[in-house]
C-alpha cells in the first residue's frame, strides 16, 4: 500500500506574534502607550525557501526579522526554529540556534566592527562556535569563505574601512557563512548599495542558496528586488501580513487593495501592461495607535462600514493565496497573464 507523500515540518514558523515597544511622555513617567511594531504576524518558512517580506518604511517588516533572531522580544506569540520552540529562550538557550540562524544588515557600514580586520571579524564567528579550533583550519575556512564571496582571499589584513558598501556587505554575509546557517534573516541588505552593486549581492545571495540551500527571510521595501529572489511574498501594513501568496501571484495578479495599490506604482517598460496608478491618500497611521477594525481603512479606496470596526483575518483565498480582507476580492488581474518585466527595482516609498 502506498503511503501518503509527507509535508516537511517547516524550518520556520511564526505563529500571532505580537512586538510592542513601550513608549514614555516622559523621563520619570510610567509607560503611557506602546508601538503596535508586530501586530500579530503568523507564516512559515521551508528549508532552502526565499520568503520576500515588503512593506513600507515603518510598517514593522525589520522588528520582525528581529524578533524572529531573538533580537527584540517578543510581547506575545510563539517563534519555532526547526520544530523547537525558541520564542523566550535566554542567551544561552539560544546558543544551539544561534548558528543556524544568522542575519544580515542593511548597513554594511556600521555592523562591521571597525577596530577588527577582515580575519578577525570572520574568525570571529568561527571561534564562539567552535568550528575551527587548529589555527591552519581556522585559516583555511576564512580564505574559502572570502573567495565564496566573491573577495580576493589575501584581504583578511585589511580593516572595513578599506573596502567598498558592495564589499563590506559581502564581509557580512561570509561572517554570517562561516557558522552553517540553515536560515539567513536578510534586513534590507541592499538598500544602501549602489544599483549596479546590488544586482551582484543579489546574484551572490542566489548563487549561495543554490550552493548551501540556505533558507532566506528577504526584507525589502522594493518589490522588484525581492522578486528575484522569492518563491513567496509577504506584504505588511503596520504591523501586519495583509497578503501572502507565490512570488507570480503577488506581482501579477494580487487581491488585496493595499498590494494592488503597491503593484501600480512599479514601472513598467510594456506599454500593454502599464496600469492605472492607485493612489492611496494620507499617510501609514501611527503604530502607536493603530486605527480600529482594518488598520488599512483609512487609506483603503474600498473600505466598508464593517472595515472600521472588524478586523480582518488573514484568510486563505486559494490554495496557498493568504488575504487579510473582508471583501470577496476579485483579481483585478489574470493569474495567466504573462509576467511583465520591471526595467529598475520599484521603490515602495512615495
Ligand atoms: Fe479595504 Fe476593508 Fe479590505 Fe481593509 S478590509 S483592505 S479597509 S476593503
Amino acid at each position: 500500500m502506498k503511503t501518503a507523500p509527507s509535508i516537511p515540518s517547516p524550518l520556520l514558523e511564526v505563529q500571532d506574534l505580537k512586538v510592542h515597544f513601550p513608549v514614555r511622555k516622559g523621563l520619570f513617567t510610567k509607560h503611557q502607550a506602546y508601538v503596535h511594531a508586530v501586530d500579530g504576524v503568523s507564516l512559515s518558512l521551508q528549508a532552502g525557501e526565499t520568503l520576500g517580506l515588503v512593506g513600507e518604511s515603518g510598517c514593522g517588516k525589520s522588528t520582525l526579522g528581529r524578533a524572529i533572531a531573538r533580537l527584540v522580544d517578543a510581547t506575545s506569540g510563539v517563534i519555532r526554529f526547526s520544530g523547537d520552540d525558541i520564542t523566550s529562550l535566554g542567551a544561552s538557550g539560544m546558543r544551539p540556534y544561534r548558528r543556524h540562524l544568522q542575519m544580515i544588515f542593511q548597513d554594511p557600514y556600521g555592523s562591521l566592527n571597525p577596530r577588527m580586520t577582515v580575519a578577525q571579524i570572520i574568525g570571529e564567528a568561527l571561534d564562539i562556535h567552535r568550528l575551527a579550533r587548529q589555527s591552519a583550519a581556522r585559516q583555511r575556512r576564512i580564505r574559502e569563505l572570502l573567495l565564496a564571496v566573491g573577495l580576493d582571499a589575501d584581504c583578511q589584513n585589511r580593516y572595513p574601512h578599506e573596502f567598498s558598501g558592495g564589499q563590506r556587505q559581502r564581509i557580512g554575509i561570509a561572517r554570517a557563512l562561516a557558522v552553517h546557517p540553515k536560515l539567513l534573516i536578510c534586513d534590507e541588505p541592499i538598500s544602501a548599495l549602489d544599483v549596479s552593486v546590488q544586482a551582484q549581492i543579489i546574484n551572490l545571495l542566489a548563487d549561495l542558496q543554490t550552493e548551501h540551500g540556505i533558507a532566506y527571510l528577504f526584507i525589502a521595501h522594493d518589490l522588484a528586488v525581492v522578486e528575484h529572489l522569492s518563491r513567496r511574498i509577504a506584504v505588511m501594513y503596520l504591523g501586519r501580513i495583509m497578503e501572502l501568496s507565490d512570488a507570480r501571484k503577488i506581482l501579477h495578479a494580487p487581491r488585496h487593495p493595499y498590494t494592488q495599490a503597491l503593484i501600480s506604482a512599479l514601472p513598467t517598460l510594456d506599454p500593454a501592461s502599464r496600469r492605472q496608478r492607485i493612489l492611496l491618500p494620507g499617510e501609514i497611521p501611527s503604530p502607536i495607535h493603530p486605527p480600529t477594525g482594518c488598520p488599512f481603512h483609512p487609506r483603503c479606496p474600498r473600505a466598508e462600514d464593517r472595515c472600521r470596526t472588524e478586523t480582518p483575518l488573514l484568510r486563505e483565498l486559494d490554495p496557498n493565496h493568504w488575504c487579510a480582507c473582508h471583501l470577496p476580492l476579485e483579481s483585478s488581474l489574470r493569474p495567466d497573464e504573462p509576467p511583465q518585466t520591471n526595467p529598475a527595482p520599484g521603490s515602495l516609498h512615495g
